[in-house]
């Protein structure tokens, strides 16, 4: 038992580190005829420099965090510090956590200060002084101690009081708290942003006319003041059914012409059309039931606690397992599934952006993006097919020209 789930700790970390090598060879690769005029060589070279710093720093910090946790694992130091700590159940169990969140705040500080303070300082992207550092990294690990804390007290008084009708509990509680979030994020984002309604013209009249020809209303169209805050371009739909609010930040409409914004939002009404939204929060779903099902084998596992060294169970090991071993491996899996699902998905409503007359517009879009984000123009095919969300530029920018051809073959 107890080598098994150290050997899927093990692996989990081979497979990313396979990916990181396929990634740092990937660096090298030339740029795809299609999107060379996205940036000016220079500096994407510096760019992929620093990408190659990173991933490479990632790589070692990864190494070690892997060689500690085997090292505590296999030594079960985790239920030496649990028996250290005293019988009572609540005590055990912020006993493993404690040490848990002690490695992970030397090694994760560290992992930090290395990214922001060495690797971005040298290439001139830090904007973070050693105060604010120093000031973050306190912050997020006052929010990790409630965090792991409170979940973890509210689980345990929840199994000591409900046994094992805490699953379906548990798990409508996640969702609970999942589809609030998702309800409440338009009501916080229009209180914490300024909203203006966009101004008569031939934005307004090409967005209202592709909304209405698919049978949608158009509540209104609202422009969001985001670029005090970010410098991406952005716009989404927003509203149940077929009445929507359409929102564009305000950059967008800096950063690209009526036409090209129009085409981001028929790639959009894509999704909508397809319902690929809803279909990615099902897997989303899925994945919450297989984390939930998996907290229910480790509560009832009482053999793997004493493959630890635990006299019974411990609810602070069994969070740690969770983190470990459980989400890592259900995520990488997940991942695969949800990655090829969204790959397609992009591509159909790059489809219905071409169909709607807005293709060769789309891809001006997409360019314009691709420069915000420095999006890697030639990541190798294996870190594609196993990690990419959406399609690397050149490809999508291909399939969009390859059915602007099929389109005027037509007519
Ligand atoms: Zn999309």
């Amino acid at each position: 038992m107890k080598f098994v789930c150290m050997a899927v700790i093990a692996a989990v970390f081979v497979y990313q580190l396979i990916l990181n090598l396929v990634d740092l060879k990937s660096a090298d690769r030339p740029i795809p005829e299609g999107v060379k005029d996205i940036y000016d060589p220079q500096t994407y070279r510096k760019w992929r420099c620093y990408k190659r710093d990173q991933v490479l720093a990632d790589l070692m910090f990864s190494a070690a965090e892997t060689a500690v946790t085997l090292l505590l694992l296999g030594l079960n130091v985790y239920a030496e510090i649990a028996a250290a700590v005293g019988d009572h159940v609540c005590w055990a169990a912020l006993g493993t956590p404690g040490l848990y969140l002690a490695v992970d705040t030397v090694l994760g500080t560290a992992r930090a200060y290395v990214n922001t303070m060495v690797i971005e300082e040298k290439y001139g992207f830090n904007k973070t002084g050693l105060p604010l550092f120093v000031k973050d990294r306190i912050k997020s690990l006052l929010l990790s101690v409630l965090l792991i804390g409170g979940l973890l007290t509210l689980f345990i008084r929840l199994h000591l009081l409900l046994g094992s009708a805490i699953l379906p509990v548990f798990a409508a509680l996640l969702m609970a708290i999942l589809l609030t979030v998702m309800v409440l994020y338009p009501f916080f984002s229009k209180i914490s942003n300024k909203f203006e309604p966009l101004e008569e013209g031939e934005l307004k009249a090409k967005l209202t006319a592709l909304m209405t020809s698919h049978g949608y209303t158009v509540k209104s169209i609202e422009v969001m003041k985001a670029s005090e805050r970010t410098t991406r371009s952005n716009g989404y739909f927003a509203g149940a059914g077929k009445t929507k609010t359409i929102v564009l930040y305000d950059n967008l409409l800096g950063a690209m012409d009526a036409d090209e914004i129009v085409a981001v939002f028929a790639h959009e009404m894509g999704h909508g059309l397809h319902r690929d939204t809803l279909k990615l929060q099902g897997l989303n779903l899925l994945n919450v039931i297989l984390v939930v099902l998996s907290m229910m084998l480790l509560v009832n596992g009482g053999p793997l606690y004493a493959a630890f060294g635990f006299e019974g169970i411990n609810y602070g090991f069994a969070f740690l397992l969770l983190t470990y071993l459980v989400m890592p491996f259900v995520g990488i899996v997940m991942g695969l599934i949800v990655n090829a699902c969204s790959r397609r998905a992009e591509y159909r409503a790059d489809g219905q952006a071409v169909a709607e007359g807005y293709g060769t517009a789309l891809i001006g879009a997409l360019k314009t993006l691709a420069r915000e984000d420095l999006a890697d123009l030639a990541p190798a095919r294996l870190l594609v097919l196993l990690t990419y969300s959406h399609p690397p530029l050149a490809d999508r920018i291909r399939q969009i020209e390859n059915k602007l051809q099929a389109r005027s073959g037509k007519t």
